[in-house]
């Protein structure tokens, strides 16, 4: 590839992933460097373990963790052509996906919260990107500073 084209792309590129975490940035990293879900009362906080298990942590309005009450979670990951469900169940204070997700990079999610019995349920949507931001230093589906 020339150069100039090289440059091209990556310039097209940058600018679509800050467009995609501008518009989704939270203020406050989670507790374990996660995404902080803001649109759920209590906020939660996805994490991606090593082991690629998700991890939703309730959060206080300190940010602090939280045991989870009668949240439900569910979250469907991939291609809208093959998506996977993932359930999740209570392991001490958190709630985990049973099984852990497929190793896809920039895997679509989506992620569903049901707060109690009778609440609405909450859909946060992103892509798991995993690359390390270079402005906040957290994975780039976590990202707080909006590169
Ligand atoms: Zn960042």
């Amino acid at each position: 590839m020339k150069i100039k084209q090289y440059i091209t792309a990556l310039l097209v590129s940058l600018s679509l992933l800050s467009a995609a975490s501008l518009a989704q940035a939270a203020e406050f990293a989670g507790p374990n460097g996660g995404r902080v879900i803001e649109q759920v009362e209590p906020h939660a906080e996805f994490f991606l373990t090593p082991e690629r298990y998700a991890q939703i942590t309730f959060l206080n309005a300190e940010g602090e963790a939280i045991a989870p009450e009668q949240q439900t979670v569910s979250l469907i990951g991939g291609d809208r052509s093959a998506p996977v469900k993932y359930s999740f169940e209570r392991v001490g204070d958190v709630l985990r996906s049973v099984e852990p997700l497929a190793d896809q990079p920039r895997m679509p999610i989506v992620l569903s919260i049901k707060p109690s019995p009778e609440a609405k349920t909450v859909r946060e949507k992103f892509y798991l990107n995993q690359h390390l931001c270079g402005g906040c230093q957290l994975e780039e589906y976590a990202c707080i500073c909006g590169h």
